[in-house]
């Protein structure tokens, strides 16, 4: 299973737990990384395959994502061991015995993760009365279908422009992958003026010069076309996306697509990292060296656990969106600037920060 205890630290993991139910097969892990800026929130995936050290380096990720964006939360994952795509009374079956087993851990409110959605935070909330990333008739802000981590992507390309990134109007993007934040961004940015140029889904490339069309693809990509047969652009393979030329460079899909291997490829002066952990450390350091600006993946796609935190407050969907902008903005300024006054990467700046925050927190807590 790996071992939790690989990333333990001055900050976490708080809680490491091990839940098994003979009764309806559950088998599940917990980890509560840091609770010192208040409750953890932090997903629930469903997996049969991820072992405790991931786990708890999700968690940390977590801890590190709401402390950065200022969140009064802390950080957690948890991992139920089962496929997905398991018929729904099983699933249901599942979810509600790992919600009796979490119901005495207050510090831990569940989310959405890979392989759960809405339903099961609506069975999760239905059992002990907290979860996040819930259906709207029970006060849930559906973060997917209103694009929070795609806006707060736009929000902070705009904010970069004072950072040596660029102006937005005119600016021309590429996107890799066009799911729930591809799409979205694509959208906040032609707003902006932004021209998209490119976007690539897991089948294929589709680029145009002169700009995509971006409602238009939304809408072809949401009636189940693969995204390169959209008329109004030229074909090309998968990967093709890396090496298509643009201002802008937002990896949107799947971790470590940027490598040593293809880092030099890409022609970007600016990557918004809208995935997570989309580029590898040395080819961030590359990227650096070469002038490219890497606007890192836990300060600018914290949109989805800005509005998580929202809903769990009793917010509105405009109060979500007005924070994002807010809390992505003023973040990614500090970041940058410190990284400027540091002479670090971004990226280190951003963990300097979150983990300060944290550590401040940690002071204001009872010592025993
Ligand atoms: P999604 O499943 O809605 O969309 C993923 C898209 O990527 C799809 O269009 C898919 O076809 C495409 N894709 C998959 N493999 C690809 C490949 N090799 N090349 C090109 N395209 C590929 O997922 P999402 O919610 O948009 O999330 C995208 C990424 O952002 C994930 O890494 C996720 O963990 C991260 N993320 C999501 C959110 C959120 O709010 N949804 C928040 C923070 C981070």
């Amino acid at each position: 299973m790996g071992d939790a205890f690989e990333i333990s630290d001055e900050l976490g993991p708080e809680k490491v737990m091990y839940l098994h139910d003979p009764s309806t097969g559950l088998r599940a892990i917990l980890v509560v990384d840091n609770v010192a800026t208040g409750p953890a929130i932090g997903g629930t995936r469903m997996a049969p395959d991820v072992s405790l050290a991931e786990c708890a380096r999700l968690a940390r990720a977590m801890t590190f994502k709401n402390a950065a964006a200022g969140l009064p939360h802390g950080g957690a994952k948890a991992v139920i061991f089962a496929d997905p795509r398991l018929p729904t009374a099983d699933k249901e079956r599942l979810i509600r015995a790992y919600a009796y087993a979490i119901r005495e851990i207050t510090d831990y409110i569940p989310g959405p993760d890979m392989g759960t959605d809405e339903i099961a935070m609506a069975w999760v909330h239905d059992m002990i009365g907290r979860s996040v990333g819930l259906p709207r008739e029970l006060g849930g802000i559906p973060l997917d279908e209103i694009g929070a981590t795609g806006y707060g992507l736009a929000v902070a390309i705009e904010t970069a422009q004072s950072h040596g990134g660029l102006p937005l109007d005119g600016a021309r993007i590429a996107i890799q992958g066009f799911g729930a934040v591809g799409r979205h961004a694509a959208r906040y940015l032609a707003q902006r003026g932004a021209v998209l140029v490119a976007a690539s889904d897991s089948r294929g490339t589709l680029v145009q010069e002169d700009g995509l069309d971006v409602e238009a693809l939304i809408d072809w990509k949401r009636r189940g076309h693969p995204l390169a047969d959209f008329e109004g652009g030229e074909a090309r393979d998968r990967d093709a996306i890396i090496d298509v030329d643009c201002d802008v460079w937002i990896p949107a899909a799947r971790p470590d697509v940027i490598h040593e291997g293809n880092v030099d490829r890409l022609k970007a002066k600016v990557v918004a990292e809208g995935a997570n952990i989309p580029a590898t450390e040395a080819a961030e350091r590359r990227l650096a060296e070469r002038g490219v600006l890497v606007l890192p993946d836990f300060i600018v796609n914290a949109g989805g656990v800005i509005c998580a935190a929202v809903e769990y407050a009793g917010g509105s969907q405009r109060e979500a969106l007005s924070r994002i902008e807010e809390k992505v903005r003023h973040n990614l300024d500090e970041v940058l600037t410190r990284a400027k006054a540091e002479g670090t990467l971004p990226r280190q700046a951003a963990v300097d920060m979150a983990r300060e925050r944290v550590c401040t927190a940690m002071r204001f807590r009872r010592p025993w």
